[in-house]
């Protein structure tokens, strides 16, 4: 018996029924996928049926070819129907389990490191005393971090600070001073400013790392005395620490200053009675007092190489280090807690 154009055509319409049939049980895309192949694949049910009309006569094989494509566009269709109604439940599915009175998830926030909070601060303090805030290089000529500060080549005082050469004429600034040197370059007096930034010195050890941020402040006028310095910088520590932490000035030595003097202040974890309960205070080693800072009257050798007359002015100056002045603060014992940047040591401060 041979096989008719008819007998393709009814083959091709079962398989289209009952890819229907197959198509109404299908819930999940990977079925989808498995009866896709299954019908249209290179080896599928079609490829199949359409293999067999090489066993027709040439004269009928156009009515089937026909009857092919037409299925093949009509499963294609149902296909595509089908993914999308899935996709749809899918969607309405998700919907259905958002539970919009549920708390969103809040972005983490990062915050202030304490060294750049506690810079603000002092900076915030010293401008509500009329002083402008002024930044400089950090690469520094020689001139700027050591000649024109009174410390010539030779000067015993390069040797203590351990200093960074560049080249040398150029270094790594071991202080904020240059700035006092560069503002009064700008400026005719009446003139205050305070210069926060980064130092560099050789040394490191427990106490000390190779960079860390100082303060410089200076004010240079008509009839500046030791009786302004101390009143700003009581002003300061009232306002930094507490107003019942008592100050005291120390003679000192600093080249660029003279008089010059070294600042403590009654002990921030102590009170200044040099104990905690029952021990000694770890902090003051019982004296009651801890440096804060050095300052002095600026030495005439320092206008002269900005060209101000020591006749008429005078000035003060001053240099705080603010991881000290934050370890106070925050009652902080490790100096490398600032650098070592563990979240949960910074998270603190947020
Ligand atoms: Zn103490």
């Amino acid at each position: 018996m041979s096989l008719s154009a008819q007998d393709v055509v009814q083959r091709i319409e079962n398989l289209v029924q009952e890819f229907r049939n197959s198509l109404d049980q299908v819930s999940v895309f990977e079925d989808l996928e498995t009866l896709r192949v299954e019908y249209l694949g290179r080896k599928g049910k079609l490829a199949q049926a359409m293999t067999s009309m090489r066993d027709l006569d040439s004269s009928e094989r156009p009515a089937a070819g026909k009857a092919a494509n037409k299925a093949k566009e009509e499963l294609n269709d149902l296909l595509e129907g089908a993914k999308h109604a899935l996709e749809q439940a899918e969607r309405s599915n998700r919907l259905a389990q958002f539970d919009p009175t549920l708390p969103g998830r809040t972005p983490w926030q990062g915050s202030l490191h304490p060294v750049t909070r506690v810079t603000r601060q002092i900076c915030e303090i010293f401008k509500g005393l009329g002083f402008e805030v002024v930044s400089g290089p950090e690469v520094e000529n020689d001139f700027y971090n050591f000649e024109a500060l009174n410390i010539p080549a030779d000067h015993p005082a390069r040797d203590m600070q351990d200093t960074l050469y560049i080249s040398d004429s150029v270094v790594l600034r071991t202080h904020t001073s240059p700035l006092q040197v560069r503002t009064m370059q700008k400026r005719t007096p009446p003139v205050a400013a305070i210069a926060p930034g980064k130092v560099y010195r050789r040394d490191a050890d427990l106490t000390h790392t190779p960079m860390f941020h100082q303060i410089e402040g200076f004010l240079v006028d008509r009839e500046v005395s030791m009786a302004d310095l101390r009143g700003t910088l009581t002003s300061f520590v009232h306002q930094i620490f507490s107003p019942d932490t008592r100050v005291r000035f120390r003679p000192s030595f600093f080249p660029f200053t003279e008089p010059s003097a070294e600042v403590d202040i009654s002990c921030v974890m102590c009170g200044g009675t040099g104990r905690v309960g029952n021990s000694t205070c770890r902090v003051c080693k019982e004296t009651g007092w801890v440096e804060i800072l050095g300052c002095g009257m600026i030495d005439p050798a320092v206008f002269q190489a900005v060209d101000y007359d020591p006749d008429q002015y005078t000035g003060f100056a001053f240099g705080l280090g603010v991881e000290r002045v934050a370890m106070l603060k925050y009652g902080i014992g490790d100096l490398r807690l600032f650098f070592e940047n563990d979240l949960r040591f910074l998270r603190q401060f947020g």
